[in-house]
């Protein structure tokens, strides 16, 4: 864990090290990034690098745990007494027993070092109850308390909290960059690299998760093999399409592959740009698609896929979802075929 081994996110990694180099560590942050953005890293390494007993601080700004020290060894394997993170009761929101207990502890002077440094998982997940409970630490934080705050965004946050927080935006990394990590650092296959970077929306934690995933190629495989082709497809194969992918629980990915698809038929259709396409090794069949389909029936693919996501998020079982939307997009699909046909012989 050092801020040296984390892609992008300069502007992030200067300001915490800015905080440590001149010692006005304030104490609560705000680490906003969706899930794989490296929030937790970013974490991580701060902590050790506030912890540390010998940092090295290099001429240009630099500041990193020296990775040697009694301090670094315990950060590493996860048991330094005063790096904690706070344990979530059940899967849905963080209530206000967990602050309280937070609270608690934070009470308790640090154990070894100067600090005693508290993450947040998950933050935007605290109830109402839970921030306001969580108001008390912010507006009266012991010397020597941290509170690192790991979200996905901040409109969950209560303005009362956001106010007495340092808010760092962190931001996508170039897909590039992304496909670097993968090849240079985790011996990812180069082609399988390049589709996982393009894949992962600017998210390296996303991108390293998809290349050890075995179902993520068959997954590729299986949906784009079938919107190739889709106002071709039997309901039946449509049918089975759907079960496979949720039995596996790939929906996420599925309707993921999906959107990337559609994406590439509309970037193509609106700029003709190869260079710009989640999927250039499909090009022939972009093209064809873009051709053919309207912005019309591209439009109601995008309704479509709206109405997919609300269901899911009603909970309506996943296997009918899928299906539902791939017989929309058929529906689209097929009537635009049949005019271009028509067009053509007419
Ligand atoms: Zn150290």
């Amino acid at each position: 864990m050092a801020f040296g081994e984390i892609i992008g996110q300069e502007t992030v990694i200067q300001h915490l090290q800015n905080a440590l180099r001149t010692g006005s560590v304030s104490h609560a942050y705000i680490l906003s990034g969706g899930r794989g953005s490296g929030r937790k890293m970013l974490a991580q390494s701060f902590a050790a690098a506030l912890l540390c007993q010998d940092p090295a601080v290099g001429e240009d700004g630099t500041y990193e745990a020296c990775g040697k020290c009694l301090s670094c060894l315990q950060a590493q394997s996860g048991n330094h007494p005063d790096i904690l993170t706070l344990e979530r009761e059940k899967a849905g929101s963080i209530g206000v027993g967990e602050i309280r207990r937070l609270r608690a502890d934070m009470q308790i002077v640090p154990y070894s070092s100067e600090h005693k440094i508290y993450i947040v998982p998950d933050a935007e997940r605290m109830t109402q109850q839970a921030q306001n409970a969580l108001l008390k630490t912010l507006e009266e934080p012991p010397s020597y308390g941290v509170l690192l705050l790991l979200a996905d965004g901040v409109t969950a946050f209560l303005p009362t909290v956001l106010s007495r927080c340092i808010t760092l935006q962190l931001r996508p990394v170039s897909a590039q960059a992304i496909e670097q990590l993968l090849t240079s650092r985790y011996d990812t296959p180069p082609e399988k690299a390049r589709m996982c970077a393009r894949f992962a929306g600017g998210l390296p934690g996303k991108a390293i998760r998809l290349s050890e995933s075995e179902e993520f190629a068959a997954v590729r495989d299986r949906t784009v093999g079938l919107l190739r082709r889709i106002e071709q497809a039997d309901a039946h194969e449509i049918a089975e399409s759907a079960r496979e992918s949720a039995a596996g629980g790939e929906t996420d990915n599925v309707l993921d592959f999906t959107d990337s698809w559609f994406r590439d038929i509309l970037v193509y259709k609106s700029t003709g740009d190869e260079g710009r396409l989640i999927f250039p090794e499909e090009i022939q069949y972009i093209k064809d698609a873009a051709d053919m389909l309207s912005y019309g029936s591209l439009q109601r693919v995008a309704r479509a896929r709206e109405t997919a996501g609300r269901r899911l998020k009603a909970n309506v079982n996943t296997e009918l979802v899928l299906e539902m939307l791939f017989l929309q997009i058929r529906q689209a699909c097929a009537a635009d075929r049949r005019r271009t046909r028509n067009r053509t012989n007419g």
